[in-house]
């Protein structure tokens, strides 16, 4: 064994499979060719004006300063909580049911360590955000994944989960509205879940990271207004992409009180809590006006018309969505997600994310997001127009 061979856990993970893609696109950079990326879903605006100053504020306040608590400070639960009764019309005690965590990301992956042994399943949407599957390898457990097609409006199929699987699973994640696919939650989806969840015993993790991003007057609900729901599941909420905060890592868990406080144990161990400053800017862009997050909107509505126009001009088959910030579309006839990836950057220099970086079912897909400033957007769909018609 070497000094710096990687724990089996670490082994277990998929390598980084696009680690070619990544070297061509440092090849071209490199020979001067400029580049446009549509890989990454991080908002480009900056956070808005009265989250930057309540933050100002927060950082000159000594009573900041100090080790935060896990279970974070009386504002940001109580802001959580009210923005929970206006904007979803549930419930949430603030002093049981909801605690900071330091980003969404960091929320999925303790959960896996506070809830899976070796031998136990975590249940994983895919396509879906990494995390699902590499937070049960890293905490000793297995992640089965549960295929999102778009025959099923992306909803798993609960039926074809193997028995075996649902005998072991402890967890389950869900995500809408859903990255990569951009679908928003099917009908009746959350409601089949709850009864799953309470039959099998199963803790149900909805990963609420596009609530806030929505169009054509859809608004998502919160996976715990489904009767029951508390009863078997938490939702993790963030302000990450709703409110143009990535950089800040502000996020929350909320639901299902013992789940809650497992997250709380477990972190007692692991971290020392989310910045109050963090918090208390958190809790500003809560409960201030939610008018820029409209017009943030109306300007992902406007690129997605934008490229929406541009795949079907190519001749790709693709249905805009009413939320998050991407486009799933299926790559086009004779080509993997990887190949069609490759093609795209060959001839246009634009990057577009292959599917099967999501997932066995990404497979046969690429992802568009829409985080890249109005001007080069229109250039890379100008590119698009110009060499793949
Ligand atoms: C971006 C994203 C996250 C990450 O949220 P953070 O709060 O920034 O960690 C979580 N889940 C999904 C599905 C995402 O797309």
């Amino acid at each position: 064994m070497a000094l710096t061979d990687h724990s089996r856990r670490l082994e277990a993970i998929a390598p980084y499979k696009f680690a070619e893609l990544e070297q061509q696109v440092a090849d071209k950079k490199a020979a001067g060719i400029d580049v446009i990326s549509l890989g990454i879903g991080d908002p480009d605006q900056p956070t808005f004006p009265h989250v930057v100053a309540a933050m100002q504020g927060a950082v000159a306040d000594p009573s900041t300063h100090q080790y935060p608590s896990n279970r974070g400070r009386l504002e940001f639960r109580e802001a959580l909580a009210g923005f929970y009764e206006r904007r979803f019309g549930v419930e949430i005690d603030p002093e049981r049911e909801v605690i900071p965590a330091i980003g969404a990301k960091e929320c999925i992956y303790n959960l896996c360590f506070a809830f899976l042994d070796p031998g136990d399943v975590a249940l994983a949407s895919d396509p879906g955000y990494p995390v699902y599957t590499g937070g049960p390898l890293l905490a000793g457990g297995e992640a089965v994944v549960m295929a999102l097609n778009p025959e099923r409006g992306f909803a798993p199929d609960l039926d074809a989960i193997p028995a075996e699987a649902l005998g072991r699973a402890r967890l389950l994640f869900l995500n809408y509205p859903n990255n990569p696919t951009g679908a928003v939650v099917p009908e009746g989806l959350f409601e089949r879940v709850v009864t799953l969840a309470l039959e099998h015993e199963i803790l149900v993790v909805h990963d609420n990271a596009y609530s806030e991003t929505t169009f054509d007057g859809y608004v998502a609900p919160s996976f715990l207004a489904t009767p029951g729901a508390k009863e078997v599941g938490v939702e993790v909420f963030s302000l990450s992409k709703g409110y143009n905060m990535t950089g800040w890592r502000c996020a929350a868990i909320l639901g299902n009180a013992d789940a809650v406080t497992a997250y709380w144990r477990l972190k007692t161990n692991v971290d020392s809590g989310l910045f109050d400053a963090v918090q208390l800017a958190g809790a500003a862009a809560l409960e201030g006006s939610q008018a820029p997050v409209n017009e943030m909107n109306e300007l992902y509505a406007r690129r997605r018309d934008l490229v929406v126009g541009a795949l079907r001009e190519i001749g790709v088959e693709v249905e805009a969505p009413k939320g998050t910030i991407y486009i799933w579309a299926p790559v086009p006839e004779g080509h993997t997600s990887s190949s069609f990836a490759e093609l795209v950057l060959e001839q246009a220099a634009v990057v577009v994310s292959p599917g099967s970086m999501y997932g066995t079912s990404g497979e046969g897909f690429f992802r568009i997001s829409l985080t890249t400033p109005d001007e080069r957007l229109s250039e890379a769909v100008e590119r698009l127009r110009e060499h793949l018609a």
